[in-house]
């Protein structure tokens, strides 16, 4: 059966489907002893032909050992891409995206460094996008709430009001906070969307924009042209 899947290499969604032989499924059985248990490898090729890169995660199910049906997931391994970091242009700072792909990589392993890095870089993009620099990351995003949407602001407020997150605001973004791996995820995920949100779009509407006034130029430079023969 196809599915949606965005690849994670080149974040293109896309559809996958068995006939394409692009999932993979591998079972075996590890241990009878403590219960049953399944291993499930997933290999998934990106069907984008400028990709076609390789997806590899490996996933430990407990199973029913009477009726083989699946109880529970008990862990999940994304073995590549190693992070599950999306791939950002390269007009976004540098500090910014290496901040973010580090953050990603260790959600899991190290969920509280992986929320201070996540702190840094959301401090780094009020500033550097918004030149707001006040000291402390609270006071930078109440400064924010007069300047941007209210969807956006919304999403940011939901996020700091979040268990040690909120609790952890005003401090120094420097201060490690004691976070679960999910609470760092959602962290992760406030700065996707601000990335996408105001660097993305404000590149993607300077790009339309100056495409306008080219097309405008043009057309502007064509009716002289025309007119010319009749002026002479
Ligand atoms: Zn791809």
């Amino acid at each position: 059966m196809a599915s949606k899947w965005t690849c994670p290499y080149c974040n293109r969604p896309c559809t996958v489907g068995k006939d394409d032989v692009r999932i993979i499924s591998g079972k075996n059985y590890i241990s009878e002893e403590y219960g049953k248990y399944k291993a499930s490898t997933q290999i998934t090729v990106c069907p984008n032909p400028e990709c076609r890169k390789r997806t590899i995660s490996l996933t430990i199910i407990k199973i029913d050992p009477h009726f083989e049906t699946e109880i529970e997931k008990v862990h999940h391994w994304n073995l590549l891409p190693e992070s599950a970091a999306k791939p950002f242009p390269d007009y976004i700072p540098q500090q910014l995206r290496n901040d973010y792909e580090e953050a990603c990589l260790i959600q899991n392993k190290s969920p509280k460094a992986s929320a201070t890095l996540s702190r840094r870089c959301l401090q780094g993009i009020i500033r550097d996008f918004w030149g707001i620099k006040k000291g402390r990351l609270v006071d930078e995003i109440n400064e924010l709430q007069e300047k941007i949407d209210p969807i956006t602001w919304d999403a940011i407020n939901s996020v700091r009001h979040v268990g040690n997150i909120g609790a952890h605001m005003e401090k120094d973004v420097n201060l490690i906070i004691d976070v679960d791996p999910e609470e760092a995820g959602l962290l992760i995920w406030l700065i996707e969307t601000l990335l996408t949100d105001w660097y993305v779009q404000r590149y993607e509407r300077q790009q339309r924009m100056s495409g306008l006034v080219q097309l405008a130029e043009r057309k502007k430079q064509e009716k002289t042209q025309q007119k010319k023969p009749a002026d002479s």
